[in-house]
């Protein structure tokens, strides 16, 4: 259960409120942090406690249920959030506006030369995010795993040469304060989702966070680990659909496009689609971003790779710059059918 404060309850008042539902038992949890002042209750015998807080001082809501996720949910919120990440030459880029966002760039930034003109490349076709990505969480220990740490000097070229706004994964709370002060949004992989220490720290963080739905994960699971991030303070969260562990083995995953309607459906937050890793396959990178805005998506997050069989990290995915400059056209037009853009 969930009893909503009143904006103007004062510290004693919500103090009081809480010793006395611990003095008959109950556990709860004070959130005041995202404007909105709560108490989440548990125990048992709910349904009689809610007669009775009706007329506590300072309750002005009751909601009654099991709430795995509130701030999350659309209970919540019945108006879709939106998450401003910064400006791109003077305009703003935001999630969940009537504009879909574009992130684009490698799986991993390879050397300073080739990020930087891949941003400009990536840029010109209408993306306003660059994948800077560093510290790659990477199935094999023999894989890449990313320039980490020494590759942090090219985070500050990327932003000067290109003004793109930089998006980076963080695998542990130590990543976070290296990337802090050189980029614009974090990513939580797949592999994270559930990494639940990481979330406390993003919460802490106050930088949008990009969370990715786990290979295996629920809805609910995804919203729980929204939740972890928004209860420790950080409301700026972005959903992610990458695709989910299934059979077939033709795709790397498999794109779970009813995930984006679904998941707008449960909550009030952004949805993305990322084509490349639900996928794994360059040739079905165009109908998928096609799909995604059809289905709803507030963004895409795509690939990209100058030479695709050269790439350190996921070449089978990663499309040209050329190809994405011609899919962006086209799905910009397909955007505007349904009156965004893109
Ligand atoms: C990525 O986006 O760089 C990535 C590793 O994706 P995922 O966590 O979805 O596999
Ligand atoms: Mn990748």
């Amino acid at each position: 259960m969930i009893l909503v404060l009143e904006p103007s309850t004062t510290e004693t008042q919500k103090k009081d409120i809480c010793l006395r539902l611990q003095k008959q038992g109950f556990y709860t949890r004070l959130v005041d942090q995202t404007g909105r002042v709560f108490i989440s209750v548990d125990g048992i015998a709910l349904d009689k406690l809610a007669k009775e807080v009706a007329d506590w001082n300072g309750v002005s809501e009751i909601i009654e249920g099991e709430y795995p996720y509130y701030l999350a949910s659309r209970e919540f919120s019945r108006k879709n959030s939106t998450i401003k990440i910064g400006k791109v030459d003077d305009v703003t880029v935001e999630f969940g506006g009537e504009k879909i966002v574009s992130i684009a760039g490698p799986c991993a930034i390879e050397t300073e030369d080739m990020a930087v003109k891949l941003a400009l490349k990536v840029k010109e076709a209408g993306t306003q995010i660059f994948r800077a990505m560093l510290f790659k969480p990477r199935s094999s220990p023999y894989s890449f795993q990313g320039l980490g740490k020494l590759g942090i000097s090219i985070l500050k070229t990327l932003k000067k040469e290109s003004g793109l706004l930089l998006l980076s994964e963080v695998r542990e709370p130590m990543e976070i304060e290296q990337l802090y002060d050189h980029v614009d949004m974090f990513q939580v992989g797949t592999r994270n989702m559930s990494n639940f220490q990481l979330l406390k720290y993003l919460g802490k963080a106050r930088k949008p966070v990009l969370l990715k739905r786990g290979m295996g994960a629920s809805f609910d699971e995804l919203l729980c680990a929204a939740e972890y991030i928004m209860v420790h303070g950080n409301s700026d969260v972005i959903l992610c659909e990458r695709g989910i562990r299934t059979f077939d083995k033709y795709t790397r995953f498999s794109l779970d496009i009813a995930a984006v309607p679904a998941l707008k459906e449960l909550s009030h937050l952004p949805v993305i689609v990322d084509p490349s890793h639900a996928t794994g396959r360059s040739s079905l990178i165009a109908p998928m971003i096609y799909a995604a805005i059809s289905a709803g998506a507030d963004g895409v997050m795509t690939e990209i790779h100058e030479n695709p069989e050269t790439a350190f990290s996921d070449g089978p995915q990663a499309i040209t710059p050329e190809k994405f400059k011609s899919i962006m056209k086209v799905a910009s037009k397909l955007a505007e059918t349904i009156n965004r853009k893109f």
